[in-house]
């Protein structure tokens, strides 16, 4: 049998790449290797729940409120009117969505990517089955490539896919302490401070009986179990138990090329699409594995493999600029703790909040009231000329 698409990967961007081909009437095979819950904060918008449709169930918890800490510990708290930001346990999540691809018809196999092999039979995916242990070769018309961070099918066969930076990040998954004065069930703390990060941040984010307490940095000679004890130190939770402790690699900048010309097309982490300043990859995997599932239907009609390009630029051209933009503010300020100072001030801004959040939560970017825009642009500038001073009410 020969499949038209064959994904390697079964996250958030395999998986719905493997559902919009299975509805769209297309023979597809879904490979996840399964056993490793994937290290992940688990926060998504309410951008990702409508347009994938995900079900109230897999939301463990609803944040009301995201608290901004700096260096000095100053706290700005911002307020999401009318809406939450979900928490999603990745066990269950990730389940989910290859069970949907599941049952509108993709396959399902278990195992592990090897390599992918090419004669005048085709192309195929060689791969070793988990519970055999033997080499299976399975041939398609089309493979994405939506293996994560360190993607093998991206470094044996796009040009670049081996050379992506990465922060590496690392939480610890505890059991929640009841909600006390330092600890709010319904709030994302989200830490700037460079003892804990030099060059990202820590984060502590409830997940209904459990927690997430992480952090994230580029830098190699970090301790990222002790800044991660700090954080929980600093944050009341020392004391809580520990049920997992893991890492993990975040890619900063998408690939300059999602596909290798012929017949491979990456999508989420495998092709770097991660929203810089944030961390944020999990809505921009599953918005890459339907650009990837678009460009290989035209790829698969046309017989063309130009048309593999489309995946990059459709993703590009509705996120592009939002990644510009939280590019140069992460450039600009988690170089360090006076600029970090100076970010969440900046956060008190009304105009600000409104416009960061309705980035995050409907990935669009538009100004809150005529002129913020060029409010904000001016404030930004007087804080990183230190022509201002951190502002605290
Ligand atoms: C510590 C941490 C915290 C994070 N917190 C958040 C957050 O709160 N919110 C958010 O939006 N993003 C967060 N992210 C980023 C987010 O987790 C990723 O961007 C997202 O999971 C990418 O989805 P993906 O489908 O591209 O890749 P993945 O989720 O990594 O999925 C890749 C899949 O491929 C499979 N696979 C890999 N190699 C092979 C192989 N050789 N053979 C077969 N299968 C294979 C894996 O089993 C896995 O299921 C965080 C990341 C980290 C590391």
């Amino acid at each position: 049998m020969i499949y038209d698409a064959f994904i390697v990967g079964g996250g958030p961007s395999g998986a719905t790449a493997a559902e919009d081909l299975a509805r769209a009437g297309y023979r597809v095979a879904l490979l996840d290797r399964a056993g490793r819950i994937k290290p992940c904060g688990g926060a998504i918008p309410p951008r990702l729940i409508a347009d994938f449709d995900i079900p109230d169930h897999l939301i463990v918890a609803r944040i009301g409120t995201a608290r901004m800490i700096s260096p000095t510990g100053r706290a700005v708290d911002i307020h999401i009117d009318g809406g939450y930001v979900g928490m999603v346990d990745r066990e269950d999540f990730d389940e989910f969505l290859r069970d949907r691809a599941r049952m509108v018809g993709a396959d399902r196999l278990t195992g592990t990517f090897l390599r992918i092999e090419r004669d005048a039979g085709g192309t195929h995916v060689i791969w070793r089955g988990k519970t055999t242990g033997e080499e299976m070769r399975t041939t398609a018309r089309v493979v994405i490539g939506a293996d994560g961070a360190k993607s093998g099918v991206a470094r044996a066969e796009v040009p670049g896919g081996d050379r992506i930076p990465y922060v590496i990040a690392y939480h610890e998954i505890i059991k929640a302490p009841p909600a006390n004065a330092s600890y709010d069930p319904a709030r994302c703390d989200v830490v700037y401070d460079g003892r804990i990060s030099p060059d990202f941040y820590g984060w502590v984010f409830p997940h209904g009986d459990k927690a997430s307490v992480g952090m994230g940095t580029e830098v190699a000679d970090v301790d990222l179990k002790k800044a991660t004890a700090d954080l929980r130190a600093m944050s009341g939770l020392s004391g809580c138990e520990t049920i997992r402790k893991e890492g993990a690699p975040i890619p900063l900048k998408p690939l300059d090329r999602w596909e290798n010309g012929r017949d491979v097309v990456l999508a989420g982490d495998a092709a770097g699409v991660v929203a810089p300043s944030s961390g944020e990859g999990i809505y921009y995997a599953m918005a890459g594995g339907r650009a990837a599932a678009t460009a290989a239907q035209a790829f698969l009609r046309s017989g063309n493999p130009a048309d593999l390009k489309r995946a990059r630029k459709m993703f590009l051209k509705e996120h592009g600029t939002v990644f510009k933009v939280l590019r140069s503010m992460q450039d600009a300020y988690y170089r360090n703790d006076d600029r970090r100072e100076r970010f969440v001030s900046l956060c008190h801004d009304i105009d600000v909040q409104r416009l960061t959040f309705e980035a995050y939560m409907n990935k669009k970017l538009v100004a809150a009231r005529p002129l913020a825009h060029l409010k904000i642009g001016v404030k930004n500038l007087m804080h990183l000329m230190g022509v201002v001073s951190p502002k605290w009410s």
